[in-house]
């Protein structure tokens, strides 16, 4: 059955089956486990896109039937979106962007008033969602906890110190370097009680867990939520920032340009307001059409199988490789219920570009090593503060990242687990230093509520 539909959801996605070289010059299938980076599209997405762009005009603009055919779609895709992440109410309103970090740099510039507000995030973000709030606003770290995991004892105690004055919390939905997946609703909650407003990046969320903006009561709703389509098996391009009509119409953001205004005078302008507002120029139509055909896809095949299938891969690979001598693997590897499809780890004595290499030159398999743009977080669970100030060390060595897709099956954690035991083979005599197999090193601020 599990494998019936998987084959099934194979034979959905664009690019499979594509022939790569090794570096021995043989051509084989690539094996993508690198998702989280970026996710192959689904086939009818592309045909999707390629069928629109038969019909393609120029959206809002134009009064030729193509333009209003475009227009008619670009504008329903809006109430896709929001039902997409249950956001089922007049509240919210959707605008598009290109990807996460666009959104994020789009609402913070919008949002920051001065940089004397505060804002609280964790040390677990990806750059996309620290960056933009870091370079306006004043900037405070709820810090994670020995395994990984944020701590929210430290985030309450921010809110409780600043006595009502931060005004936003912006925390990721899921991790991309642990997996780790935030209660948000539990955090909007306690952003609530303490007066701010909760803005969630969902860049690993969306193709992995079924995600709504609404809590059970008014104060666990999500106030903002920000994601890629690129990483749910559309072409990079598209992307959405769903939040409050009455926070974003309230502020502008630094984009300008046509689109986004009613009247321009001489001396004034006279602004639309969201979504316009916050899409100044000619907006990516193929990018929101090959989204929205996703979100339909995924819909149809299910949180509750995706999110199954992955857990299962995810329990696979990391029972396999606790039991790998010289492997170190990061987070809590025992208890993963609350962690998407990402495994982190590093191989002790090769550093983490020579693994990724290896698996790429020996077995087609696509990886990703280093920091993930989540240099904060990697550091902690990589090295030991006194050694990674900015002037000792650009950026971390980092670890290993594998991780899945709903189209990844047993032969692709077969093939990856098969080429680790090759590097360790090869690899076995060679001297290191060791180093010990656990999540945060020490040192580093905790709360330890
Ligand atoms: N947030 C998280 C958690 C991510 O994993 C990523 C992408 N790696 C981003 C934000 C940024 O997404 P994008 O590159 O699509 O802007």
């Amino acid at each position: 059955m599990e494998n019936n539909q998987n084959n099934c959801i194979r034979n959905m996605m664009y690019g499979l089956n594509q022939l790569v070289a090794l570096d021995n010059g043989t051509m084989v299938p690539a094996i993508n486990l690198d998702n989280a980076a970026t996710t192959p599209p689904f086939q009818a997405v592309v045909k999707e896109i390629e069928c629109q762009m038969l019909q393609y005009g120029s959206i809002g603009r134009g009064k030729g039937q193509k333009s209003e055919h475009s227009t008619k779609i670009y504008a329903q895709g809006r109430d896709i979106v929001k039902d997409f992440v249950g956001a089922n109410s007049n509240i919210y309103s959707v605008f598009y962007v290109n990807s996460t970090t666009d959104g994020m740099n789009k609402l913070a510039s919008a949002l920051i008033e001065s940089d004397e507000d505060i804002v609280l995030t964790t040390r677990m973000e990806h750059h996309a969602n620290d960056l933009p709030w870091r370079q306006r606003a004043k900037t405070l770290y709820a810090e994670i906890k020995a395994d990984g995991r944020l701590c929210i004892v430290n985030l309450e105690r921010h809110l409780i110190q600043q006595r009502g004055k931060i005004k936003y919390v912006t925390v990721t939905a899921a991790s991309n370097v642990t997996g780790y997946v935030n209660d948000l609703h539990q955090i909007a909650k306690l952003a609530h009680r303490h007066g701010a407003k909760i803005i969630v990046d969902g860049a690993q969320i969306v193709a992995h867990r079924q995600f709504c903006m609404l809590g059970q009561s008014p104060d666990e709703n999500i106030d903002f939520f920000v994601f890629s389509a690129h990483k749910m098996y559309s072409p990079f391009g598209g992307g959405a920032v769903v939040g409050l009509k009455e926070v974003l119409d309230a502020h502008i953001p630094q984009f300008y340009g046509g689109g986004m205004v009613e009247a321009v005078c001489d001396e004034q302008v006279r602004y639309l307001t969201v979504p316009d507002l916050y899409e100044a120029g000619s907006p990516n139509y193929p990018g929101v059409v090959g989204m929205l055909k996703s979100i339909e896809l995924l819909k149809q095949i299910g949180f509750d199988y995706i999110a199954a299938h992955e857990q299962r891969l995810l329990r696979k690979t990391i029972h396999t490789l606790q039991q790998l001598p010289n492997v170190v693997l990061y987070g809590d590897n025992e208890n993963i219920a609350d962690r998407v499809g990402i495994v982190t780890f590093n191989v002790r004595g090769i550093k983490p570009e020579a693994v990724a290499n290896f698996l790429a030159g020996h077995a087609a398999i696509a990886v990703r090593h280093a920091a993930f743009c989540a240099h904060p977080y990697v550091r902690r669970l990589t090295m030991a503060p006194e050694d990674c100030g900015i002037e000792s060390c650009v950026a971390p060595q980092g670890m290993v990242r594998v991780s899945f897709g709903i189209y990844n099956n047993d032969d692709d954690v077969d093939a990856f687990l098969a080429a680790l035991r090759k590097l360790l083979i090869n690899e076995r005599l060679n001297a290191f230093a060791s180093r010990p197999a656990i999540a945060m090193k020490p040192n580093w601020p905790q709360d330890r509520g």
